[in-house]
């Protein structure tokens, strides 16, 4: 009784072991690579895949256009720029009708951040991006972009989504820039009563600002 129960488990477990070719192959390597050599390759190896950058480039095709609500603004020859991470990564000028091609290799930038000058015009921000749905997005651009308002019917930033940074821009030179003084030092800030001072007499597109992303829109 004992001895045949103990041949039958035997036989299980030759079985088992018959059937499972990944366990072969891992006793196998053990005979060519220490255990700790194995894992460490395998390490090098993951990161490199995780972190390797795009190597395929983005070709945007653009347009500029006035939100249909608001007064329209000439959306053409205008010069478009995205920045990721702090640097300009790619520029390009629209064309008479606001439409403009536009192409860059995108790295490990946290955002995709694209902005609008022109004469006259300051840098205004006109949407953000994490990542592109294509290699070839065709992507509609509001210039200035679309107002959103959160639950307390405030306007929120494009880009942090947030009202409590958010300034009425105010163009012309009847209101003061605040003074602080800080550790000696005079600092003029355009944040005043609430309000961005452009310090222009131009009106401009932009009507709002956020402090926190120091943006206007
Ligand atoms: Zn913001």
């Amino acid at each position: 009784m004992y001895f045949g129960r103990a041949l039958k488990s035997y036989g299980q477990a030759e079985h088992w072991n018959n059937n499972s070719g990944w366990r072969k192959a891992l006793h196998v390597g053990r005979h060519f690579m220490n255990p700790i050599k194995f894992i460490s390759i395998s390490l090098v190896g993951m990161l490199f895949l995780s972190f390797r950058p795009s190597i395929y480039p983005v070709y945007i095709t653009g347009h500029i256009r006035s939100d249909p609500k608001e007064a329209s603004f000439d959306s053409s020859y205008l010069i478009i720029y995205v920045k990721g991470n702090g640097k300009v990564l790619a520029r390009s000028t629209s064309d008479k009708l606001g439409n403009f091609k536009m192409t860059f290799l995108p790295g490990d930038e946290k955002s995709f951040d694209f902005f609008c000058t022109g004469a006259g015009i300051d840098s205004i921000f006109l949407k953000s991006f994490v990542s592109f749905e294509s290699d070839e997005p065709d992507i509609t651009f509001y210039f200035p972009a679309k107002r959103s308002t959160n639950k307390l019917g405030q306007i929120t930033c494009p880009k942090c989504v947030k009202a409590d940074k958010v300034y009425r821009i105010v163009y012309g030179d009847g209101i003061p820039f605040k003074r602080i003084i800080t550790n000696g030092d005079t600092v003029y800030t355009p944040i005043y009563k609430g309000k961005y001072n452009a310090g222009t007499c131009v009106d401009g597109v932009a009507k709002y600002y956020c402090g926190r992303d120091k943006i206007k829109f």
